[in-house]
């Protein structure tokens, strides 16, 4: 099919070279876990050096682990059910989640601050612009902690070492490093899908002398400043930065203000929409009636899962996306798909226009250009990141889809030319491996008879719902497989949380002692996520990334992908069930 303007032979052909060249750059493509020699990389620069505290053991009725927007959603949905006797722990030294992690300059959330922002009616508070920035977001998740009386609850800086299930007390024994003993009769945990960070294994990267960090651990001491920018201590240094995902392009424009140098290695272009930001109108937050922000959240979902609604309420980048491309399901039909991708290609020329608007020299703004389909890859709102390869201290460096070649002593190795640094930052992401809990988690969880829950999921994740899994008893599991998440992301944590809430809450009621998801909900759980696939089609087509499995779509895909449907739909599922009493839950 071809329109006037678009050749969409050609662009697919061209889609497909591109994703080819990715699929085949072999260990170039590899990641490696930051454990060993590579420990330090995870260590918290936001902290001091801890002072010794004796370990604690304690009996409580619920633990949570994870004190991010998932966890303090809990929390408070666990204080409205009257549930008082909760302990929250985290490896963070405060609340936030993500938001402790991640203060590099520049950070924000590209998600509207009004929907995003958890529980901000009863907070009472108008986030300051449409999208805000992660030391607001942060300081919010503190203030929220203090508002609900949340800090004697926690235990931060402390890492689980196991979970272990006791039959006799029908109790979690959660132990720690710093040797606590923890027995909980129900444990969440909302430890989030970005925690781990990842780092590339690219050869040589250990024998780097200069200064190097990962984005999620902004190491302010060497470049001065602070996330709102002003790195002065970058004047004198030449800076490279692996990686142009949505960390990257945020952090990119402050690097290339500050640093006396800066080379972007970039492996594969980001989509880099209009951001279009503003501050709030307090006039217009005045208008909002009670129960808005839970109806603003369902609209932007439903519009986000291809459902219709009478208006767009958060009509930004997103919304817009979706709306005007579409939603890439296997259940299209074949016209439909075609239709679905001249809209796809149409969208994505527009990107493409405005980086030839934008970037002056015509190679960069060449090697910018993202030659995939829209979903892809998440999309990066920016309005400043273009504009930083304008430059002249900014250099693009485009490894072809392949990455870096080698990192030596002194700098980076890209087409046999070095590029001398004195700093290497990772903008390198995190480890998003769904089927496996423990890598991810960092502690394993041994369930009834001494099973880890690794053992269990070996051939595939086994879950109701993605929450709960046979043979780990009152044990919840947020954001999983199996289960939905929604873009916006502290939406789905607070269905979740709900969720966990009121599991706890009938258990009280009915003097449950222990649930579990029977095995034959498990059994028809698990089959009914496999047998539809929802986007698989779409995803083999796109080039390799964490939405489709980094090029893998279908292996082991249904049974580690998310439910396959809109994620409003599950939430909705979720609560007839719950007022249905739980039914697929056997008790004791
Ligand atoms: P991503 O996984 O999205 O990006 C990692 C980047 O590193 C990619 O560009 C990747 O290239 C590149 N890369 C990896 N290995 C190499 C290598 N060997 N050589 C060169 N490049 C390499 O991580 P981010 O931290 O950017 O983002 C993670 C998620 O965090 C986002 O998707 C989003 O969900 C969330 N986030 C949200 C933000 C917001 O609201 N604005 C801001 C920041 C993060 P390739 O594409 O080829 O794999």
């Amino acid at each position: 099919m071809n329109t006037p303007d678009i050749d969409t032979e050609a662009l697919a052909a061209r889609y497909r070279e591109e994703r080819d060249k990715r699929l085949h750059r072999g260990n170039l493509g590899a990641y490696l876990t930051p454990t060993g020699r590579f420990a330090h990389y995870l260590e918290d620069p936001y902290v001091d050096p801890e002072p010794p505290r004796p370990p604690i053991q304690e009996d409580v009725e619920v633990l949570q682990i994870g004190a991010g927007f998932g966890g303090m959603q809990v929390a408070v949905h666990l204080l409205k059910a009257g549930v008082e006797d909760f302990r929250i722990l985290d490896r963070a030294g405060d609340f936030g989640g993500v938001w402790y992690w991640n203060r590099y300059p520049g950070v924000a959330c590209d998600i509207e601050s009004y929907i995003y922002m958890p529980l901000l009616e009863e907070m009472g508070y108008m986030p300051s612009e449409k999208y805000a920035r992660g030391p607001e977001i942060f300081k919010y998740a503190r203030d929220l902690a203090e508002k609900f009386d949340l800090y004697r609850r926690a235990l931060f800086r402390t890492e689980v070492s196991e979970l272990r299930w006791d039959e006799s007390a029908a109790r979690w024994v959660v132990t720690t490093d710093h040797g606590d003993v923890i027995r909980a009769r129900f444990v969440n945990l909302a430890t989030g899908p970005l925690q781990r960070l990842r780092l590339p294994a690219i050869p040589g990267i250990e024998t780097f002398k200069g200064h190097a960090f990962h984005t999620s651990r902004w190491d302010y001491a060497y470049t001065g400043g602070d996330a709102h920018g002003g790195l002065e201590k970058l004047k004198d240094k030449r800076v490279g930065i692996i990686g142009t995902g949505a960390t990257a392009v945020q952090a990119i424009p402050h690097l290339g203000e500050w640093a006396k140098h800066l080379y972007v290695f970039q492996r594969t272009p980001a989509p880099v929409p209009v951001r279009n930001h503003k501050p709030t109108d307090p006039e217009w937050f005045k208008t909002l009636k009670p129960g808005w922000q839970k109806h603003r959240m369902e609209n932007f979902n439903i519009l986000l899962t291809g459902g219709e609604q009478d208006e767009d309420l958060v009509a930004d980048g997103w919304t817009e996306q979706k709306t005007s491309v579409g939603i890439a399901v296997d259940s299209l039909s074949p016209e439909e798909a075609a239709e679905r991708q001249l809209r796809d290609f149409e969208y994505m020329e527009g990107l493409r226009r405005r980086i030839d608007e934008t970037v002056k020299d015509r190679a960069t703004a060449e090697a910018l250009k993202p030659w995939y389909n829209a979903g892809c890859k998440r999309p990066c709102f920016h309005d400043e990141y273009l504009q930083t390869f304008n430059r002249p201290n900014v250099t693009l460096v485009d490894t072809g889809g392949l990455g870096i070649e080698r990192i030596t002593e002194t700098g980076a190795v890209v087409g046999g030319v070095e590029y001398e640094l004195d700093c290497l930052i990772y903008a390198t992401g995190f480890d998003f491996n769904a089927g496996n809990m423990a890598s991810r988690n960092g502690f394993e969880i041994y369930g009834r008879g001494g099973v880890s829950l690794t053992d269990k999921w070996k051939g595939g994740i086994a879950t109701l719902h993605g929450f709960t899994s046979r043979g780990f008893p009152n044990l919840v599991i947020q954001a999983n497989a199996q289960g939905a998440v929604a873009s916006n992301i502290t939406h789905g944590l607070g269905e979740g949380a709900v969720h966990f809430a009121q599991i706890v809450k009938h258990c009280r009621d009915h003097q449950v002692r222990t649930f579990e998801p029977s095995e034959a909900a498990e059994r028809a759980w698990v089959e009914r996520v496999t047998s539809r696939t929802y986007r698989t089609n779409h995803d083999q087509e796109c080039t390799p990334g964490y939405y489709n499995n980094e090029g893998a779509p279908t292996e082991g895909a249904g049974i580690n992908a998310f439910y396959p449907g809109s994620s409003q739909r599950f939430f909705q599922m979720m609560e007839r069930w719950r007022a249905n009493g739980m039914p697929d839950f056997e008790v004791s």
